[in-house]
């Protein structure tokens, strides 16, 4: 007898399988063999709903598709939003700037005009100082000359002597010459503060003309500010669409699921009935096995030979072992009859299932078994709870598969 061993489980149960296989698993059984095989017995209408389970499936997958690339175009949307919000914050950041520039002009521009106002009235007063003065030295001349001119020689008659007649004369030229410095002073601070009222009006065109450029600046970045919004509008739009559309096919690809589910109940119905009215079916047609549980988290240990890790000998794992939550559903392979659905200190509550043509399964470990034997299962049914009972470290399904008395690798039968 060759020792088997199950690594998870942890010890030889080489004796309790040879007694089991004694027991229950004839070599052949004869009797119950039938010549027909689910699928020549299988009617039009399972062949009908198997049809329209490969149309929704091909369907669910297209829907996935269209669903992965619509969840593309929403992450690159939303990445590229992000990009767009982050260039506006930086654009309005801008704007303030220019604002606070257009503001410093402003109150230079405000200071510059007071002063030119200023200058102004400087001037107006330079002005008016320079026409009085003006005024006043022309009088003069004009008085010196009409006097000259209408009585040269009453003047030198009323002077007394001539030395009086020499003074008169030098003093009205004394005069005039101080009234034409005064006047030259005047026309000199008029020059002066014309002059700076032209450097001041010089100086506010430069401003003027500073804030022109700034207030184009400005409304150049409001404008494009606003531009940016307007595409942030666009861009939240269409990822309000994508989002829509998401909702959408995932709400179809989750009627596609049920719907077929619904035709998978309706198949495994009309199939037991079939094969209660026609007696066990076990003619092995070759299709293919469904995965024996809904779900795991790994695979703890796989078919074959292994080197102990401590040990260093050589083992035999006659099945998978599948680690998964307690309580997991176990499904029937495949259409078969149960032959053994009992406990065993080992093997823990287990279910053995024959396929017919000499081919069986075995689930080990289960917390909870839903089938008993010789009841007609039909692949995919829920026929126990993956559970840690007999000799198991942990939550798993120990699934093994046997063809006329051989173990045989499970990978050959489902796929991965
Ligand atoms: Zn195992």
């Amino acid at each position: 007898m060759k020792r088997v061993t199950c690594k998870k489980c942890g010890r030889l149960f080489a004796l309790a399988m040879a007694v089991l296989l004694m027991i229950q698993w004839p070599a052949a059984a004869p009797e119950k063999v039938s010549a027909a095989t689910m699928s020549s017995i299988t009617s039009e209408s399972i062949r009908d709903k198997e049809q329209q389970i490969k149309e929704a499936q091909k369907e669910q997958k297209e829907l996935q598709n269209s669903l992965s690339d619509l969840k593309k175009i929403k992450k690159s949307l939303e990445s590229k939003k992000k990009d767009l919000k982050k260039y506006i914050a930086e654009l309005d950041a801008s704007l303030e700037e220019i604002e606070k520039n257009i503001a410093t002009l402003k109150v230079k521009i405000e200071e510059k005009e007071a002063d030119i106002v200023q200058t102004e009235a400087e001037l107006q007063e330079a002005l008016t100082n320079e026409n009085n003065q003006k005024d006043l030295m022309y009088s003069s001349i004009k008085m010196l000359y009409e006097q000259n001119e209408a009585s040269l020689i009453a003047m030198l008659m009323t002077a007394e002597g001539f030395g009086d007649m020499l003074n008169r004369a030098d003093y009205a030229e004394k005069v005039l010459t101080y009234e034409q410095r005064m006047f030259e002073d005047y026309k000199n601070v008029r020059a002066y503060v014309e002059l700076c009222k032209q450097q001041l009006e010089t100086e506010k065109a430069s401003l003027d003309e500073a804030k022109a450029v700034v207030e184009q600046e400005q409304s150049a970045m409001e404008e494009l500010i606003e531009q940016k919004n307007r595409d942030l509008t666009a861009y939240e739009n269409d990822i309000s669409d994508q989002a829509k559309a998401i909702r959408e096919y995932e709400a179809e690809i989750q009627a596609q699921k049920e719907e077929i589910e619904a035709l998978e109940a309706l198949i495994a119905e009309e199939k037991k009935k079939i094969l209660a009215a026609n007696g066990v079916i076990l003619t092995y047609d070759g299709g293919a096995f469904k995965m024996p549980l809904a779900y795991y988290t790994r695979i703890s240990d796989d078919y074959g030979w292994r080197t102990h890790p401590i040990l260093h000998t050589k083992q035999f794992h006659n099945g998978v072992d599948f680690a998964s939550p307690k309580g997991t559903a176990i499904y029937a392979a495949y259409d078969g009859v149960v032959v053994a659905a009992a406990y065993s200190s080992t093997m823990g509550k287990y279910i053995m299932i024959d396929h017919g043509s000499g081919l069986y399964t075995i689930y080990m470990h289960a917390s909870q078994l839903y089938v008993a034997k010789d009841d007609i299962v039909v692949r995919g049914e829920t026929i126990a709870a993956v559970g840690s009972t007999g000799r198991s470290t942990g939550n798993h399904l120990h699934f093994s598969v046997r063809l006329n008395g051989e173990y045989q690798s499970p990978w050959n039968y489902v796929k991965k």
